[in-house]
């Protein structure tokens, strides 16, 4: 089974990259894939170039087994739909394969925002992580998914290619980019954040040091 974790890592952070590990593991995943965003759809665009992000999370995950980047989202132009991202993987890996598309529980409740929503499920399941005794939704537009296709264990995720929806609790780091692009900008250290490598390639390359206006929580709304 592959994992997918898409964002606009801007930049990676432990906020990232713990629950991948905790999921790689935990599940297990074969393969965790982080996948940048090219053009976000819904958002404001990344702060610097997909080469650094790119960069960035290249240096995150050297030397550890099971996490690849996917560049497909860089490579393609135009904005990046997660329902074309799966479609483009589905043919990659074929019909069988298990694809589990990971969200945050808060990304998983805005989903029926997002282009073509009700064809995602059709192409990967619903990996969400989840705040403990967190709860799916009962009712609104994503009560019948949760109906059908919640699953209470991650076999049940492997035995089809898509359609199951599985909530996983990992540890909550309360870490965000747009929070570490500010203390960045302000000239505050940001380690302990992300790891030093990505620390040290912030710094190299005198990225985030421009103040890019006012970034509240909004920032974090993302609709793909
Ligand atoms: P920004 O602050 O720029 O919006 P972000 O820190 O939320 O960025 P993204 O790259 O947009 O990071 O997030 C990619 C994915 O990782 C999203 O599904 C998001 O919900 C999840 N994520 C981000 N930060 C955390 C965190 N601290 N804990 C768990 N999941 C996170």
């Amino acid at each position: 089974m592959i994992g997918i974790l898409g964002g606009t890592f801007d930049p990676v952070h432990f906020g990232h990259l713990r629950p991948a590990l905790e999921l790689l593991e935990g599940l297990p995943l074969d393969e965790l894939r982080l996948l940048p965003c090219g053009v976000p759809p819904h958002r404001d665009a990344p702060a610097v170039s997909a080469a650094h992000r790119r960069a960035m999370l290249e240096r995150a995950i050297d030397g550890q087994p099971g996490f690849r980047i996917d560049t497909r989202e860089l490579d393609r132009p135009g904005p990046s739909y997660m329902v074309d991202t799966l479609a483009s993987l589905r043919e990659e890996l074929g019909a069988a394969c298990p694809i589990a598309l990971i969200l945050g529980m808060d990304a998983f409740l805005g989903l029926p925002t997002w282009h073509r929503w009700e064809r995602i499920p059709q192409l990967a399941h619903l990996l969400v992580m989840e705040r403990p005794g967190a709860r799916l939704p009962e009712d609104g537009p994503l009560a019948a998914l949760v109906q059908t296709g919640r699953a209470d264990a991650a076999q049940a995720l492997r035995e089809s290619p898509s359609g199951r929806i599985l909530t996983w609790s990992v540890t909550q780091l309360d870490i965000s980019a747009t929070r570490i692009r500010a203390l960045v900008a302000d000239g505050r250290s940001v380690r302990y954040l992300l790891p030093a490598a990505v620390n040290d390639y912030i710094h190299e390359h005198g990225l985030y040091a421009e103040p890019r206006g006012f970034v509240g929580m909004a920032g974090r709304n993302v609709s793909r």
